[in-house]
């Protein structure tokens, strides 16, 4: 189903901005398809790996909300940046490690990668010493894949509960749906434990199922390819 979406990268001779147009447009006719907002859905778009000219390209067509997936590259790409930027918001997309609890709450703004006990008390900790307290998705592994990050839908209760005792601005869930599955099922896994929980925003939907996940409830789908087009496949990392 990813692979053949409409939704697919363009051609790389399309602009930023006319790939943008496209995307809204759809992102727009999915929430209205079932009697959404389209102002109810925000777009991340994910800069990993881009070079410096098409984040800046990306700012200049008005884009201000980012995912990064890896704590180190995010700070050496938008420390100085964002000093010019108020309106900016950097999203973690990307595993946490606990020795980079302090790093990530100081930058950024949105953690959408909490997925164990242990990153709870990294992340209160933090909040503690930096005096910030970043909003936090916690991440569901809805395909329960060994491989990929995520705590296992059964476990996703009292890992909220937990973070919200420590202190934690929990305000929503993500999840990164298994490749090779159809993903409406697992977006419909993840709005129902975000509602059982009183949690309004769901991250989930990338370059090839953004509109199905807009269908489903997403708050904000998070797009890379759609948007920048291929990466670079010799800066690419894994992103499970
Ligand atoms: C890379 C990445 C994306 C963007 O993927 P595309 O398919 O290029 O849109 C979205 N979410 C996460 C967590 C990622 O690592």
């Amino acid at each position: 189903m990813a692979a053949s979406s409409p939704a697919s990268a363009p051609p790389s001779s399309q602009s930023l901005s006319a790939r943008l147009a496209g995307i809204r447009m759809r992102m727009d006719a999915a929430a209205r398809t079932v009697g959404r907002d389209p102002g109810s859905v925000t777009l991340t778009a994910v800069s990993k790996t881009q070079p410096p000219d098409a984040i800046d390209t990306a700012l200049a067509a008005g884009l201000r909300v980012f995912g990064e997936n890896r704590v180190q590259e995010a700070q050496a790409r938008w420390t100085d940046r964002r000093l010019s930027l108020p309106d900016l918001e950097l999203r973690l997309i990307g595993p946490l490690q606990s020795n980079k609890a302090e790093d990530a709450v100081a930058l950024f703004d949105v953690i959408e990668t909490l997925d164990r006990e242990k990153l709870v008390g990294a992340l209160a900790a933090a909040q503690d010493k930096t005096g910030r307290r970043p909003r936090v998705l916690v991440q569901v592994n809805t395909g329960e894949e060994p491989q990929k990050a995520g705590v296992a839908p059964r476990d996703a209760d009292a890992l909220i509960a937990a973070a919200r005792a420590a202190g934690l601005n929990v305000e929503g869930l993500m999840a990164i749906p298994p490749a090779d599955e159809e993903p409406i099922l697992h977006f419909a896994l993840l709005a129902r434990i975000a509602a059982r929980n009183g949690l309004p925003v769901l991250s989930m939907g990338m370059s090839g199922d953004y509109e199905a996940a807009i269908r489903l409830g997403a708050t904000y789908v998070r797009l890379g390819t759609a948007l920048f087009g291929e990466r670079n496949p010799s800066l690419a990392f894994s992103n499970a």
